[in-house]
């Protein structure tokens, strides 16, 4: 329950107290409480852009769907899903970070 917790906080994987994100889009190099490296690798963070696919689709299909439902245009739904995905831009970047070490974590602690 508190690793969920972490996730939902941005928390440290390891501590789960330490803030991952300093800012809205600038991340700590390191747990300030424990010291966990978070970037481990130069590009580690490609692999939060699965999350992020998946975090975007799981956003946006019921958007597509209540629209489709009420009879809307394509072309309605596609600037109507753009704009939402702009704006959610900055929750699926962190979170898909916050995820990504994570899972990280659990596959190989350090
Ligand atoms: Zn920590």
């Amino acid at each position: 329950m508190s690793k969920l917790f972490a996730i939902v906080r941005e928390r440290c994987p390891r501590c789960a107290t330490g803030p991952i994100f300093a800012g809205l889009f600038k991340m700590n190099r390191r747990c300030p409480v424990c010291g966990l490296e978070f970037e481990r690798e130069q590009g580690y963070f490609v692999g939060a852009m699965y999350f992020s696919y998946a975090l975007a689709i799981a956003a946006v299909l019921p958007i597509i769907a209540a629209m489709l439902l009420l009879g809307f245009a394509a072309a309605s739904i596609y600037i109507v899903s753009c704009l939402f995905l702009v704006a959610v831009s900055p929750f699926l970047f962190r979170f898909s970070r916050v995820l990504w070490i994570h899972l990280d974590q659990v596959i190989d602690p350090r």
